[in-house]
């Protein structure tokens, strides 16, 4: 950095300040300013926030060093200067709706014009990045008959925070309504059986249906306590040398009895040898088969093959497929694509089948077309060397 670029305070104000000798009770007029001066730059580089501060005309004046990081984050390393053309052309700020801010409505600019802003939530989108939450105020600097000169912005990083408010919320939604739909259904079958207690065939049919819904419940639970644990990295892996080409076939024939096994199509290139953990390769397998046979109605080909070294496992269905729109998506937590057909999980099973895999180095991908089928394909490192 050279002089020039350097905050007028850093140039100017040692940090630090040395009490004056021969028993000066406080420090002379200048002394003062300058220990002000040096708290203000230790307040600036130690608070998380980002500070920045601008002049009259809008030019950037300091920051500190928070606020540099976020804009590294955000991917526009924005230097103390006029603003440049190039980072205000590739940096937008949404409001809380997700439109877009004029440069005008920005909270610099309203500072400038003499407004004081708390706590405004916007975006900061900058295209091919990831969008930044960020909780903003402004206040204007006036000078001692009151004219504005500056102002000062702070702004702090708040995605995490309210993607996990976010999280938390689609949690309560998903208890509240799908984990109530089938419970509703126990009940009612219930209350029938008890209507019609005489009639065996009746009794019967109900159980069944209760069954089905209890089935329905315990693959969400099971699916919440999994993500949970995830996400948190409590669940542990523990991977051995296998041979997936004699894996697989069990895993296939341990699926018999809720699901329609007979139309799998098992094509096995042997052997296959990978490390992985054979339980969590399992889960894999059951979620990727099973949603196959649950949106088509006809074979379902499974075909495992080494390819460059890799093990790689495809699960092909002919049914209902996918938009290009929802393929971007299915892997995201909680996502169901659009449909007509009832939704029967949490949206969680993918997201899973993608954390498991990628906890293991491996990838998945798929591919499909609307009416025509979907084929996902997952690969894992093989075994290289003895
Ligand atoms: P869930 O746990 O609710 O079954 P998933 O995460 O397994 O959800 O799947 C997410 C969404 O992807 C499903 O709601 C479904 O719309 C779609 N999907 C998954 N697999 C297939 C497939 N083989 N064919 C068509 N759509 C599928």
């Amino acid at each position: 950095m050279n002089e020039g670029d350097r905050p007028v305070s850093e140039r100017e104000v040692p940090v630090g300040w040395a009490p004056a000798e021969h028993g000066h009770a406080s420090p002379p007029a200048t002394l003062d300013a300058q220990h002000d001066l040096a708290q203000l730059e230790a307040i600036m580089q130690a608070i998380p926030d980002g500070v920045m501060v601008f002049d009259g005309r809008g030019v950037l004046l300091r920051m500190n060093p928070a606020a540099a990081e976020i804009w590294r984050r955000v991917e526009i390393p924005i230097p103390v200067g006029p603003p440049r053309d190039e980072d205000l052309a590739k940096l937008r700020l949404l409001d809380e709706d997700g439109k877009p801010l004029p440069l005008e409505s920005w909270p610099a600019p309203r500072a400038l014009r003499g407004e004081t802003i708390h706590g405004l939530h916007l975006t900061f989108a900058v295209e091919g990045a990831r969008p930044y939450r960020m909780l903003v105020s402004a206040a204007p600097i006036r000078d001692a008959d009151g004219i504005i000169t500056a102002a000062v912005l702070t702004f702090s990083d708040e995605t995490e925070i309210r993607e996990l408010a976010e999280a938390r919320d689609d949690l309560v939604r998903m208890v509240s309504h799908d984990l109530r739909a089938p419970l509703s259904a126990i009940y009612g079958q219930a209350h029938l059986i008890r209507r019609a207690a005489g009639d065996a065939e009746k009794v019967v049919a109900r159980a069944a249906a209760i069954e089905r819904s209890c089935e329905r419940m315990s693959g969400m639970i099971q699916d919440l306590v999994e993500v949970t644990l995830l996400e948190a990295g409590q669940l542990p892996l523990a991977p051995a040398r296998v041979d997936v080409a004699t894996l697989l076939p069990d895993i296939i024939d341990g699926m018999r009895g809720g699901l329609d096994v007979d139309r799998v199509r098992l094509e096995v290139q042997s052997p296959c040898p990978a490390d992985l953990d054979p339980a969590r390769f399992e889960r894999i397998v059951v979620n990727l088969v099973s949603n196959a046979l649950k949106y088509s109605s006809s074979d379902v080909q499974v075909l495992l093959t080494t390819e460059g070294g890799d093990v790689v496992l495809g699960v092909a269905d002919r049914g209902i497929g996918i938009s290009t729109e929802d393929q971007a998506r299915v892997f995201e937590r909680y996502y169901r694509a659009r449909g007509e057909r009832q939704p029967e999980g949490l949206g969680l099973g993918l997201y899973i089948t993608r954390l498991l895999v990628e906890a293991q180095g491996g990838r998945i991908e798929v591919e499909s077309q609307l009416g025509s089928g979907s084929t996902f394909r997952v690969r894992f490192p093989g075994v290289r060397g003895p």
